[in-house]
């Protein structure tokens, strides 16, 4: 029936092959589809376990095996994109001829709606932990060698924890280690370390365990998950973003990508609602970028600020949106990313329909 579907939309379904050397074993999975990179594909080799999934629009390809042989910890993933081939080197450990690659697990070799796939988890170690306001932190998880994963722009993953006997999992949004600062290099970090800003509830369900791990411990990271498409920022010329305490975790990486990639990009706007300005994160890291480079405006707005406090006050209303969406000319195109408590995200959108913005031009980021 899947095949059906994609032959339909002019598609012929993915495939794959193996071939070896004395040292190495190569996995060659042929797409059949030109807009595939290294995001694409998530590869885990763990136990007797070795698992790809390539991800083709709403579908996921499956390879799952048992290997016949045992390989090393470490594996290289290659994408030819513009013949959407995705060849994986997997060194021997030990240099004899494989008769076969292994034996099939469950759902090797197949196509299946991405939906139906269900959460992979890889134990991740914990790098870092450090304090970035009085209830939020910068954690560094590390995937082990065995994985290749990306979390594209805009998506989120799982966390995953067992508390006293239960399995509890939460979303939550990876961001780039800083934003991008004049005063410091982009450090070449291999995609091996995710980065995540995790406010602490003290009466929370997850947020206190996973404050209690000490450095050296594991979490259990899922896939990546989310509707965002780095297509919305094509032609792009005004991004507005609207983000309320945590709510901020998106907008990094967003930033970072629109300010780096889109050169139709002529206005990048944020207004960060918070309670008090202790609750800012990166209050002088987005200070700075703003100085450094004119395409970059932020606003704070409070909603419980002490009385020295001189800037925005209140919740998301119609007179903080009409002075904030100042386009940068009358057809300008324009996206507008609103992420928060679902009331503020829920309100934003009402006061954006009222302006007229259009579905297209609004993603808001939700559960
Ligand atoms: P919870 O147990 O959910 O409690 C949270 C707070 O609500 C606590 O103060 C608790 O006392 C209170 N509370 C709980 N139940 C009730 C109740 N019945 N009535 C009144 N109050 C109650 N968070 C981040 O910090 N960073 C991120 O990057 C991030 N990304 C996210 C991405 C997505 C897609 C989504 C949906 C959420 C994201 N979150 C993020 C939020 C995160 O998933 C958790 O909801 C958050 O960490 C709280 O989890 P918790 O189990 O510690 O707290
Ligand atoms: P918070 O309680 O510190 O509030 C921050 C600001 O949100 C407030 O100052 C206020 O301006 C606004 N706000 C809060 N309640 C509001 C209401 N009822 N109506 C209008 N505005 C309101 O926020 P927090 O504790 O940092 O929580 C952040 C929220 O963002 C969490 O609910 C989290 O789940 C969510 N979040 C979602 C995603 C996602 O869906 N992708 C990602 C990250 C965070």
């Amino acid at each position: 029936q899947v095949t059906d579907t994609l032959a339909k939309e002019g598609r012929s379904s993915p495939s794959y092959d193996w071939f070896q050397t004395d040292s190495i074993v190569t996995i060659v999975i042929y797409t059949k589809q030109k807009d595939i990179n290294l995001d694409s594909v998530i590869v885990d080799h763990q136990d007797d376990s070795f698992r790809a999934e390539t991800l083709i629009k709403d579908y996921s390809y499956i390879i799952h095996i048992e290997l016949s042989h045992e390989i090393e910890e470490d594996f290289s993933v290659r994408v030819v994109e513009n013949v959407g081939k995705i060849e994986i080197v997997l060194k021997k450990k030990e240099s004899t001829s494989w008769k076969h690659l292994g034996h099939p697990l469950e759902n090797h070799n197949s196509l299946i709606p991405k939906k139906d796939t269900g959460l992979y988890y890889r134990k991740c170690r914990l790098i870092s932990k450090e304090g970035v306001t009085h209830d939020t932190k910068l954690f560094c998880l590390m995937l082990p060698p065995s994985t290749h994963l990306q979390v594209p722009v805009g998506q989120h993953v799982y966390l995953k924890l067992t508390i006293t006997g239960t399995e509890i999992v939460k979303p939550y949004t990876p961001v780039s280690d800083s934003l991008p600062s004049e005063f410091k290099e982009p450090v070449l970090l291999n995609n091996k370390y995710i980065f995540f800003l995790i406010k602490i509830y003290p009466a929370g369900l997850f947020t206190p365990e996973l404050d209690q791990l000490q450095i050296g411990d594991f979490v259990s990271v899922s896939n990546p998950e989310g509707n965002f498409k780095i297509s919305q920022f094509q032609e792009l010329e005004d991004l507005f973003l609207l983000a309320a305490g945590t709510g901020f975790t998106p907008m990094v990486k967003i930033l970072n990508f629109a300010l780096t990639n889109i050169p139709s990009l002529r206005k990048v706007k944020l207004m960060f609602f918070n309670k008090t300005e202790d609750d800012i994160i990166w209050r002088s890291q987005l200070e700075k970028l703003a100085f450094k480079d004119k395409r970059f405006d932020v606003e704070f707005v409070l909603s419980a600020p002490t009385s020295e406090w001189n800037g925005k006050r209140g919740h998301i209303s119609p007179a903080l949106l009409s002075e904030f969406l100042k386009r940068s000319s009358d057809n300008s195109k324009v996206l507008i990313c609103i992420c928060g408590p679902t009331p503020f995200t829920e309100q934003g959108i009402r006061l954006l329909h009222d302006r007229n913005f259009s579905k297209e031009e609004i993603h808001s980021f939700t559960a």
